[in-house]
């Protein structure tokens, strides 16, 4: 079985015609999928569909082979905590909290070892450039900076599906090299990585680019 799967994905907003009919696509254990199309045509809306976020109007996600759509949202909420990481596109913090914080938030659902998980959170932040940033307030972070610690949030975890929606929209070319290495040394590791985005130069590292 495909790591995950749209199968026959319809979905609409509202009444009218479904942004997305039909649509089928795997992504295997081992690889760095580009998501590309043009603005409006429901990239972002596919991914929140693959991420078990929005629930599809018809047609199926599979993990692993599973639906998990049909399951209770408790059940959904614990399989995202366990094996999705998702970054969003506007980085999505959580301004009352410190970033350190922040990027801990994603261990919450899992039983772990917090000073365990405070030290890999450092190495991540040291990682993409955002180290001396931990104990700052995301409304004082840059917009790069936001997306680097959005993208340690979503790592943390190791994640086996690592959904991205335009995560080096905001960087230059180097830290956006360090972000694609993530990616697919996760992928090496076994994830599957999904990456929506309009950067020719990420699309060129994925491993194929699927058009919407
Ligand atoms: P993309 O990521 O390709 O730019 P989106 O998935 O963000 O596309 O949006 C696709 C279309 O769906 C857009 O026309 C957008 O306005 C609409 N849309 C997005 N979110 C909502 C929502 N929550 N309610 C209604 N329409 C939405
Ligand atoms: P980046 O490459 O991360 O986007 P910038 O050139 O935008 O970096 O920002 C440079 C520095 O200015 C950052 O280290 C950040 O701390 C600070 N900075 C940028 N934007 C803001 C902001 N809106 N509020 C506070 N500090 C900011």
């Amino acid at each position: 079985n495909p790591r995950l799967a749209a199968d026959g994905l319809t979905f609409r907003y509202d009444a009218g015609t479904p942004l997305i009919e039909g649509w089928a696509a795997e992504f295997a254990a081992g690889e760095v999928v580009a998501v590309t199309g043009p603005s409006g045509r429901g990239k972002s809306t596919m991914l929140y569909l693959l991420g078990l976020m929005l629930r599809p109007t018809a047609g199926r996600v599979l993990v692993d082979g599973e639906p998990f759509h049909g399951r209770a949202d408790a059940d959904r909420a614990r399989l995202r905590a366990a094996r999705f990481g998702f970054v969003f596109q506007d980085a999505a913090l959580d301004h009352s909290r410190t970033v350190l914080d922040n990027i801990l938030e994603s261990t919450l659902y899992r039983r772990g070892d917090r000073r365990a998980d405070t030290e890999r959170a450092h190495r991540l932040m040291d990682r993409f450039g955002v180290g001396l940033r931990a104990n700052a307030k995301p409304g004082q972070v840059s917009g790069g900076q936001a997306q680097r610690i959005a993208l340690c949030r979503a790592l943390l975890g190791d994640p086996d599906i690592v959904l991205a929606d335009e995560p080096t929209g905001n960087l230059d070319p180097d830290s956006s090299d360090v972000v694609i290495d993530a990616f697919h040394e996760r992928a090496a590791a076994g994830a599957t990585v999904v990456v929506v985005t309009h950067d020719p130069a990420l699309v060129q590292r994925c491993d194929r680019n699927i058009r919407l």
